[in-house]
């Protein structure tokens, strides 16, 4: 499990490797993605808080990268922060994700985005819940939610 300390060794010494990257040019990302997507992952937008899709999805499944379909986190770790937000706790595998120290906007924060494609997910925040005490702050727009063709009603 991830904790605070290592999202920081993360952010300072390098992040893991991830297991494919996929590259492309500003002009066939937008060519991929509607104009938000593309405001919010390629240029490190950030939609307006309880406006995404996901904010209040209950749905078991897997949170993908909208740019690369990687799945990033899924349901069993998500949690109801009451931010506005989508809000996990830790990622669906340690190398899904990369993160990097964000001093814009006068803060220091830590910045998290899709290691496979270096979309712009969200933040990170030290303030989640036990045991990891980490929430991850992802915007809506950054992903999409691949469900579970079983459906577990509970
Ligand atoms: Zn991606």
């Amino acid at each position: 499990m991830l904790t605070w300390k290592d999202v920081i060794n993360f952010s300072v010494k390098g992040n893991p490797e991830p297991d494919k990257r996929v590259e492309k040019t500003e002009a066939e990302w937008r060519e991929l993605l509607t104009p938000e997507q593309f405001r919010i992952t390629r240029k490190k937008g950030t939609e307006q808080a309880h406006t995404g899709a996901l904010c209040s999805a209950h749905d078991a499944g897997k949170y993908n990268c909208i740019c690369c379909d990687t799945p990033l986190f899924d349901s069993t770790i998500k949690f109801e922060s009451g931010t506005g937000w989508p809000s996990f706790t830790q990622p669906i595998k340690e190398n899904a994700i990369k993160y990097h120290k964000d001093s814009s906007f006068g803060m220091i924060r830590v910045e998290v985005m899709c290691n496979t494609c270096d979309a712009h997910l969200g933040h990170i925040f030290p303030d989640g819940p036990e045991p990891s005490g980490l929430r991850y702050c992802i915007n809506s727009e950054s992903m999409q939610l691949q469900k579970e063709s079983i459906k577990n009603e509970q």
